[in-house]
C-alpha cells in the first residue's frame, strides 16, 4: 500500500479526478490495492478520529475529502461468472472495463453513458443505465456488496450503505448489441425537436431508453465542424428491438443536422451520449417530474436554451418503463422525466451557475431529486 501526506510527491496527482471543481485537501491519501488496506485505512481513521472519504474517478465528487482519503483506483480487477451472468468487480473498476469482459459471454452490464464512470459510485445512486427503461436501476440488480465497516471489519452484505466497499457483485443482462446513437439537430430546430421528442416518448415501448439534450457546443477545434459553437439539440437512442429505423423515423424526418443511429455492439455504447471524457469543473442539479406540459419546454429554453446567461448542458431522460418498478429512494414511481442541468464553471463562478439552474428548477412540481446527478456541491 502506497500513502501520500500533504506536499509529497504524488499526493496531487493521487487526488487529481474528472471533477477538478472540488479542492480536497486530505491529511492522508491511502492508495489501496487491496481490501485489507482499505480496512487498514479505516482503522487508522478510527483511531486518529478522522472522517473518511472514498474516491474512485471523481466524477461524483461533491465535497473536499478532508481526512483520510481512501484512493479506490488501483483496484480494477473485473471478473465475470457466464454460467450464472454475474460480474465481480473490485471498488476501482469502471465501466468499460465491465462492459468489454462482458461482451466476451454475449452479456452486458446496466451501465450508464459514459464507459470511465466508476461501477461503485454509480450504483450507489441507484444507476441510470442505457438499458434502464427495459431492466431498471443497476442498484436493484445488486447480488452482494464486500463492505468495510466503521470498526474496519470485512463483511459481505447487500446492504450498499454498510461502509467502504471493496467489490460488488451484480447480474448481467443478455444484451450484445442494441440500436442507438443520437440525432443531432441544427440551433433553429431546438424547440420543434423538444416538443416532437416530448411527444414521440408518449407511447415508447420499454425496450427504448432516450434522453433529449440541448447543448451549447464551444466554438473550439475540438468540436466537429458541423456542432462547433451550435446550441444542439441532441436526441440519443438506445433500443433493443428489432425495428429501430422504423420508431425513429417521426424524428428523423424533422432533418437532424448529423445522424449516428445504427446497429452497434454494446461495447460502443459511450458513443451514444458521446460525453467528453476531459476532466473539468462543473456543477449540475436536477429535478424528476410526471410530466412535461409545454410551459416546462418553454422555461427550459428560456432559462437554459440559447441565450442564457450561464451555459448549460440540459439533459431530459425518459423514466417510465421498469424505473417505475423500482426501489427508488430519490423519485416517485409515477415519475416521467428528469430534468438536469450541468454547467462549467468558469469565470462566471458557481453563485451564477446555481443561481441559473435555480431559475428553472425552483418553479416545477418535483417528484423527485436524484443524487447522482446533483454535480459538484452537497446534497442537501
Ligand atoms: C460524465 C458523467 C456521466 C454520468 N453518467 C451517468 C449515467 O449514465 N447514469 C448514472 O446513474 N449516473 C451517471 N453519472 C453520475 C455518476 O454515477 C456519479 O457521479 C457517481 O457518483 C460516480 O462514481 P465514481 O466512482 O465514478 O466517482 P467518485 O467521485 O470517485 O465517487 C463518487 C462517490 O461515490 C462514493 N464511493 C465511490 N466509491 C466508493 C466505495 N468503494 N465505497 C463507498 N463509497 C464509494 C463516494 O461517496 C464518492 O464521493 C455520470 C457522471 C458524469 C460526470
Amino acid at each position: 500500500m502506497q500513502t501520500f501526506t500533504p506536499g509529497q510527491d504524488g499526493y496531487r496527482e493521487e487526488i487529481a479526478g474528472f471533477q477538478t471543481g472540488i479542492e480536497s485537501t486530505p491529511k492522508l491519501v491511502v492508495a489501496a490495492t487491496s481490501a485489507d488496506d482499505v480496512a487498514e485505512a479505516v482503522r487508522h481513521a478510527a483511531a486518529h478520529d478522522l472522517p473518511v472519504a472514498v474516491q474512485a474517478t471523481g466524477h461524483g465528487l461533491r465535497a473536499p475529502a478532508e481526512g483520510v482519503l481512501i484512493s479506490t483506483k488501483r483496484l480494477t480487477g473485473v471478473e465475470i461468472d457466464p454460467a450464472v451472468g454475474v460480474a465481480r468487480v473490485e471498488a476501482g473498476a469502471t465501466w468499460g472495463a465491465v462492459i468489454a469482459a462482458a461482451a466476451e459471454h454475449g452479456l452486458a452490464p446496466l451501465s450508464g453513458s459514459a464507459p470511465g464512470v466508476g461501477v461503485v459510485g454509480y450504483t450507489l445512486g441507484g444507476g441510470f443505465s442505457l438499458l434502464g427503461r427495459r431492466y431498471g436501476l443497476a442498484a436493484d440488480h445488486v447480488v452482494s456488496a464486500d463492505a468495510v465497516t466503521t470498526d474496519g471489519t470485512l463483511e459481505r452484505t447487500t446492504d450498499l450503505d454498510a461502509g467502504v466497499i471493496t467489490a460488488l457483485e451484480f447480474g448481467l443482462v443478455p444484451v450484445t448489441g442494441l440500436y442507438g446513437g443520437g440525432l443531432y439537430f441544427d440551433t433553429p430546430k431546438l424547440t420543434e425537436v423538444l416538443h416532437a421528442w416530448r411527444d414521440w416518448t408518449a407511447d415508447a415501448p420499454d425496450t427504448l431508453t432516450t434522453s433529449l439534450a440541448l447543448i451549447p457546443y464551444p466554438d473550439l477545434p475540438m468540436v466537429p465542424e458541423p456542432l462547433r459553437g451550435k446550441h444542439i439539440a441532441h436526441v440519443r437512442v438506445a433500443y433493443l428491438g428489432a425495428d429501430g429505423p422504423d420508431l425513429v423515423a417521426p424524428l428523423r424526418a424533422l432533418g437532424p443536422l448529423v445522424d449516428t443511429l445504427d446497429r452497434l455492439p454494446f461495447t460502443e455504447s459511450g458513443s451514444i451520449a458521446a460525453e467528453p471524457p476531459h476532466p473539468h469543473a462543473y456543477l449540475g442539479d436536477n429535478r424528476v417530474v410526471a410530466q412535461l406540459p409545454d410551459a416546462t419546454l418553454d422555461a427550459i429554453v428560456e432559462h437554459v436554451g440559447p441565450g442564457a446567461s450561464v451555459p448549460t448542458v440540459l439533459i431530459v431522460d425518459l423514466l417510465g418503463g421498469a424505473y417505475a418498478r423500482a426501489t427508488a429512494p430519490d423519485f416517485t414511481p409515477d415519475s416521467l422525466y428528469t430534468i438536469r442541468a450541468l454547467s462549467v464553471v468558469d469565470e462566471a463562478g458557481p453563485d451564477a451557475v446555481r443561481a441559473a439552474h435555480d431559475k428553472l428548477f425552483v418553479p416545477l412540481t418535483a417528484t423527485g431529486r436524484l443524487r447522482s446527478f446533483v454535480y459538484g456541491q452537497p446534497v442537501t
